[in-house]
């Protein structure tokens, strides 16, 4: 189908056999959901072992009672399986409680509002308020942390191999007020691309062109959530950091939530030593220690790096059929038609597609009219505006396969009947 060359006669054959196509859907009283970016129940039961694995043995490296408060900064053997992760050293780790989400949304409270310790007062900016780069499309919980604690967005644009990183770097030269970017390095969300080593390097160096005091907020969520063991690796910003000598301006975050149970898993953040003892001050207003029994049943149940990635490789076994029914319904049903673009990725929880520009909305609003839920259009955009309209994100972990195969037919006649009656239009 391309409909440049076509005629109008031909769009309007295809726009009845699309409505008439559509009609059926709607009349079929789906309900099916592409919209959330959980582990399915089947990816939960890989992890059930943790509810017995303790037994009653809470015997651990310190020879702590973990049942008692304290250990704000977690348990050492924590440290150890989680430290690799985040590619930092053991004593550069804090594991806190279950959301890194916590973790990322105090980092950027106590830079704004109290400073670093040492390393740097609370962000100013003669009065006006202070802003963060935005790689879009983006995880729009970020941007609901910035909108929360005042900070102003500023969207970049997000490439192949990571951020566009000569608008990163003229925009933090050019404005002294900007504070921070977000990235979500390996298998962003959404669009699933990994940084390359060059965009890791460039990112390590931004505190040396920016203005005082600015951070990278490095939320590696999707860490080691590959689909396959060739999927492209993530390099160290913290070893690149300390090799340009801006160790104090990275903060790195990770947790559980996809790993093992989301809500009840366990988080963590990596900074310089200086940092993190200035967060922990902060950190130790708002809690005595987290839960260490936790954190145990963490150790128990991965062991050690091996275990981690022998972990990872079910979730992979049960996330990449689904990812293959979307991308062939994309391929097979789009093809390069020019209707939709698409990523592939190698791992993490979403696909992300563009429509012709000005049809997301659109597209969201049909499926949904047909019983499909999507993300909302726009979410993936700071205060979601995606100014083109045109992004989509795809979650596909949740639904099972027939669902999403269904849901894919679906959403693959609406992109269509929505292009060919805007160019009829
Ligand atoms: N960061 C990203 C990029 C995510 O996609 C998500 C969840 O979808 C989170 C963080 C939430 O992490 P947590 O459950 O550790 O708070």
């Amino acid at each position: 189908m391309q409909l440049d060359q076509a005629s109008t006669e031909q769009l309007r054959e295809w726009e009845s056999a699309l409505s008439a196509e559509y009609e059926q859907y709607q009349a079929a009283d789906l309900s099916l959901d592409l919209t959330r970016g959980k582990p399915s129940g089947e990816q939960l039961s890989l992890s059930d072992s943790i509810l017995d694995v303790l037994g009653n043995d809470l015997g651990n490296d310190g020879n702590i009672d973990l049942r008692n408060y304290g250990g704000l900064d977690g348990i050492s053997e924590c440290k150890r399986l989680f430290a690799p992760v985040l590619g930092v050293a053991e004593d550069e780790i804090l594991i806190g409680g279950n959301s890194s989400l916590t973790l990322m949304y105090f980092a950027v409270l106590f830079a704004s509002q109290m400073g670093f310790g040492d390393l740097g007062p609370a962000w100013k900016s003669g009065g006006k308020p202070v802003k963060f780069l935005c790689p879009v499309p983006g995880y729009d919980r970020h941007f609901a942390v910035c909108e929360h604690l005042g900070i102003d967005m500023i969207p970049v644009a997000m490439n192949d191999d990571g951020p566009d990183m000569d608008q990163v770097e003229a925009l933090v030269k050019a404005d002294t007020s900007i504070k921070g970017i977000w990235c979500v390095p390996r298998f962003s969300n959404p669009t699933g691309i990994v940084y390359s080593d060059a965009v890791v390097e460039r990112i390590a160096k931004l505190a040396t062109v920016a203005g005082n005091n600015f951070r990278v907020f490095w939320d590696n969520a999707y860490a080691v959530h590959s689909l396959s063991d060739s999927a492209p690796q993530l390099a160290s910003l913290m070893a690149a950091a300390k090799q340009a000598g801006t160790a104090d301006s990275v903060y790195l975050f990770g947790s559980t939530s996809k790993i093992t149970y989301a809500g009840a898993g366990v988080a963590f953040v990596g900074m310089s030593a200086a940092n993190l003892k200035a967060f922990s001050k902060h950190l130790g207003m708002t809690q005595i220690g987290p839960d260490k029994i936790n954190q145990l049943r963490h150790v128990r149940l991965l062991k050690d790096s091996d275990g981690l990635t022998k972990h990872m490789r079910q979730h992979a076994d049960v996330l990449k059929p689904r990812f293959d029914i979307v991308l062939k319904h994309l391929k097979d049903g789009i093809g390069d038609s020019g209707l939709l673009s698409w990523t592939a990725p190698e791992g993490g929880y979403f696909i992300s597609v563009d429509t012709l520009p000005g049809l997301a909305k659109q597209v969201v609003a049909m499926a949904a009219d047909a019983g499909v839920k999507l993300t909302p259009a726009g979410a993936t955009f700071p205060y979601g505006k995606d100014p083109e309209d045109r992004n989509i994100r795809i979650a596909p972990s949740v639904p099972s396969l027939e669902e999403i195969d269904r849901a894919m037919q679906v959403f693959v006649n609406c992109v269509k009947l929505a292009s060919v009656r805007q160019r009829l239009a």
